[in-house]
């Protein structure tokens, strides 16, 4: 990889760490060494299951969108995983609100024009949040291409503002890892 995309890399998975964090997702591990298929990845010590869509889509699509701002005209690395995931859930909870408005039998499959509608609204979201802690998401980013891997707690230590006195989360990163963002 050249150094050029590592920092892509790097701005992409520390806005999924950085906003995992901020929403209180406990992170195992985030990291630019390439994993299977991804450049890649953050691992979350938590199972997404039993996650709200809400926090769930917003860490999804802030990896894309700390990309974008960092790096505005840079060719794009691959986003169909985060985009796969984030259609997925728009696709069920829209699903979820025509059958409760029209009922099982009744009930059509979501229009492309609300999903596009939706997808439209949480990025916008995700824009604002990501802006909101792009202090720290530049952070997480500079340490994330010197060092290649940091830890939840790291991660959080590196909130502007946060200092080993005065932690802001103490959430344990001991849990066998589940859930991950690529
Ligand atoms: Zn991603």
């Amino acid at each position: 990889m050249c150094n050029d995309r590592i920092a892509r890399v790097a701005f992409h998975e520390a806005g999924h760490a950085v906003i995992g964090s901020a929403l209180a997702l406990p992170i195992s591990y985030a990291t630019v060494r390439p994993f299977n298929d991804w450049a890649g990845h953050v691992m979350f010590a938590h199972n997404f299951v039993n996650v709200d869509s809400e926090p769930h889509l917003l860490l999804t699509l802030a990896g894309p969108a700390a990309e974008q701002r960092q790096f505005p005209t840079a060719p794009r690395l691959d986003h169909s995983i985060d985009m796969r995931c984030v259609l997925g859930i728009i696709r069920v909870e829209l699903w979820s609100a025509n059958i409760e408005r029209d009922g099982l039998r009744k009930a059509r499959g979501p229009a492309q024009t609300d999903i596009d509608a939706e997808l439209a609204k949480w990025q916008k979201r995700t824009g604002n949040i990501v802006d909101q802690h792009w202090s720290w998401i530049v952070r997480v980013a500079e340490r994330l291409q010197t060092l290649t891997g940091l830890t939840g707690d790291e991660i959080v230590a590196l909130r502007p503002g946060a200092s080993s006195n005065n932690p802001v989360a103490t959430f344990s990163t001991t849990h066998a890892p589940y859930g991950s963002a690529a």
